[in-house]
């Protein structure tokens, strides 16, 4: 086997890091190293990671701000790309296209200030365009598909194309029908509003996140999907879980539907807790609550 870092080494320069610690890279802020970390920018770039990646039979992720993502202890292996350095952001008259890695409450704020309506209350979402995309982020009545008409991909052969959002079936944190792929920028469409009712709405949702959520400790939002008819944050703290902690990972007592790493959380004690929590519910009403985060790496049971 030919030394796959090296010939990514020699490709991306600076822009491959070896053994890079993923806690500095994901909104939990903990974790262990990535075996590979590179920042490919164009679709050559892309194509030649996955093709490397592909001849070696190497696994390859794609991370945007991490702030959906448990990386374990041990870390993990393989090819990691992150997107943050393709953040390019184009505002047309009723349109928005933004490369995979633009910040997603940037695009909010940019449409807001450009009168646009459709993405207000999707501010303050720490995610990329890409993530958002990906895990169909949603807030205060608004998701990211509402608002999406396309996106570009290049699948796992390194071929480019074009989906429309009527291609795939887009639900609450969820999109099915879409082949594994790298979504490098998406567009979306939008209509002419008030500028300063825009800027007001974006206001009021920011304001309530900050009144409602632990910002002030690292977290990677909610932890669990909503059940239907309920909230899993009414569910957790009906079940008395609310503070219940294990190591530096705890239930925030602000909104009990995160977990916060409030004293250097291990990523086993996050996932530990996790289970806890789910545990309990499960025990208490009979209600499975399913994982929103996403795990990568090895975790203890
Ligand atoms: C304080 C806080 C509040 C939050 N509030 C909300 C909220 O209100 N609503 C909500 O929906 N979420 C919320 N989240 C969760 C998170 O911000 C969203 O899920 C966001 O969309 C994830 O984007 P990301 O770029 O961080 O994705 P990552 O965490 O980096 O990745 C998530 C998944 O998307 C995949 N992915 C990312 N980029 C690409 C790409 N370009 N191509 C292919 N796959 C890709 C990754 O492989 C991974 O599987 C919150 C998180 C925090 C920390």
């Amino acid at each position: 086997m030919s030394n796959y870092k090296d010939e990514l080494q020699a490709f991306f320069g600076e822009n491959c890091l070896l053994n890079e610690p993923m806690h500095t890279h994901t909104t939990y802020r903990t974790g262990g190293n990535a075996e590979v970390y590179v920042y490919p920018q164009t679709p050559e770039q892309w194509e030649f990671v996955l093709k490397v990646a592909r001849s070696e039979n190497i696994p390859l992720r794609v991370i945007g701000f991490g702030s959906n993502i448990l990386v374990s202890n041990t870390g993990i292996g393989g090819i990691t790309c992150s997107t943050k350095k393709m953040n390019r952001i184009v505002v047309e008259s009723e349109s928005i296209t933004a490369q995979a890695g633009a910040p997603l409450d940037k695009v909010c704020e940019l449409a807001c200030k450009a009168g646009l309506v459709g993405m207000e209350k999707l501010s303050g979402i720490p995610g990329s365009v890409g993530g958002a995309v990906y895990m169909n982020a949603g807030a205060y009545g608004q998701e990211t598909a509402d608002c999406l008409e396309y996106f570009d991909i290049m699948d796992l052969e390194g071929r480019p194309a074009t989906l429309l959002k009527s291609d795939l079936k887009f639900s609450y944190r969820k999109v099915e029908g879409l082949p594994p792929c790298i979504i490098l920028s998406a567009g979306f469409k939008l209509r002419k509003g008030n500028f300063t009712q825009l800027l007001a709405a974006r206001n009021s949702v920011q304001h309530s996140r900050v009144e409602k959520q632990p910002l002030e400790f690292p977290s990677a939002g909610s932890v669990f999907k909503r059940p239907v008819g309920d909230y899993a944050s009414r569910l957790i703290d009906a079940a008395g879980l609310r503070g219940l902690s294990v190591g530096g990972a705890k239930v925030s007592e602000k909104h009990a539907g995160f977990i916060i790493n409030f004293n250097h959380a291990t990523a086993q004690d996050i996932k530990t807790l996790m289970d806890q929590v789910r545990q309990k519910v499960k025990e208490q009403f009979g209600v499975e609550l399913e994982l929103e985060q996403i795990l990568w790496g090895e975790f203890e049971d």
